[in-house]
């Protein structure tokens, strides 16, 4: 199961939210959680999306958006993960919509594989008064898709899975206009700290905490795409290493070992970025100078959380690499 807890909050994979419920009731909507496919599934709809077909069940309750408003939001967030990945990355994945009556922000979602016969199975606890422009804004369905883009891996292992699907996402927004280039990396350079070692803290697989598992893999992400486009002078990059395990069939319904998946990514960068740093990663703190990094690659604070860009910062091209300005091709 992805998402113990949320991206940006301690909420299972909540959105951004004024309302952080205590530990006590983070625990109680853990246990709940297993008990959600029973629930009373009042209409269904499928669309087909880069090669898969996502089929979108809406239990029982009431919800201020229409049906049609809610599959454009679930619709838009796999357009842009099957953009990212140059197809969705399992065949088949269903989405339940579940409303949580009287509650008008969260948006909270929780994915597994291999359940029902499909690949992929998300389970989206929706206020009942949710908005438009939240769906807009919202970041969730979109982690949430990016889940089904690689093997299920044992608990150790969970800050790859979320440090994944925490940085990719945004990418993944941009690459089809829902964020702008911007927006992406005044994220990265204003929560990214949040993924440094701590006093104490030993390596990822062996520092479960939530800055660690969230940001802490969102960093590895940043450092592997980084490394490896430095190695390759811009022509390969992370995006190619996780199109090549999505290829090789590697999806949320599959049990491979890390290490394989480490090695596909590998082979399709031409390089030994992820199995190397994997190595030291997982068992060591390793900290990363992160205002340097980000004053290569041209990225500087500005007011209101934003972010300046410079174009002629050393590692300029490869920032635009890691999230072009401009919406990618569709098809
Ligand atoms: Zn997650």
């Amino acid at each position: 199961m992805k998402c113990l807890w949320g991206r940006t909050t301690l909420l299972i994979c909540a959105s951004l939210t004024l309302l952080r419920p205590s530990p006590t009731a983070t625990a109680q909507d853990q246990i709940s959680h297993h008990g959600w496919r029973g629930e009373r599934i009042v209409a269904t709809q499928s669309f087909s999306e880069g090669g898969a077909t996502i089929q979108v069940d809406f239990a029982a309750g009431d919800l201020d958006l229409s049906q049609a408003d809610l599959i454009a939001w679930i619709h838009a967030s796999a357009h842009s993960v099957a953009t990212f990945y140059g197809r969705f990355p399992v065949s088949r994945a269903r989405v339940v919509i579940d409303p949580v009556p009287g509650d008008s922000d969260s948006i909270h979602g929780t994915t597994w594989g291999g359940v029902g016969g499909f690949p992929a199975v998300t389970r989206i606890r929706l206020g009942q008064h949710v908005t438009k422009d939240a769906l807009k804004d919202d970041w969730v369905m979109t982690h949430e898709f990016v889940h089904s883009a690689l093997p299920d891996l044992p608990d150790d292992q969970h800050w790859m899975e979320e440090g994944l699907a925490t940085y990719v996402e945004p990418i993944a927004r941009a690459a089809t206009g829902r964020l702008t280039e911007s927006r992406v990396w005044a994220e990265f350079l204003h929560e990214m700290h949040n993924g440094e070692p701590e006093h104490g803290d030993r390596g990822l697989n062996e520092t479960q905490t939530w800055g660690r598992t969230y940001w802490g893999g969102a960093m590895f992400c940043l450092m592997a795409d980084v490394s490896i486009r430095r190695q390759t002078n811009d022509r390969k990059g992370l995006q190619d290493a996780l199109r090549a395990v999505v290829e090789s069939g590697g999806g949320i319904d599959k049990d491979w070992p890390l290490s394989r998946v480490l090695q596909i990514g590998d082979r399709a960068t031409g390089t030994t970025v992820l199995t190397e740093m994997y190595a030291k990663w997982s068992e060591k703190p390793v900290p990363v100078d992160l205002p340097a990094l980000f004053k290569e690659l041209g990225v500087a604070a500005a007011p209101n959380n934003g972010v300046t860009l410079d174009p002629k910062a050393p590692l300029a091209a490869i920032r635009d690499s890691i999230a072009p300005s401009r919406a990618l091709a569709v098809n």
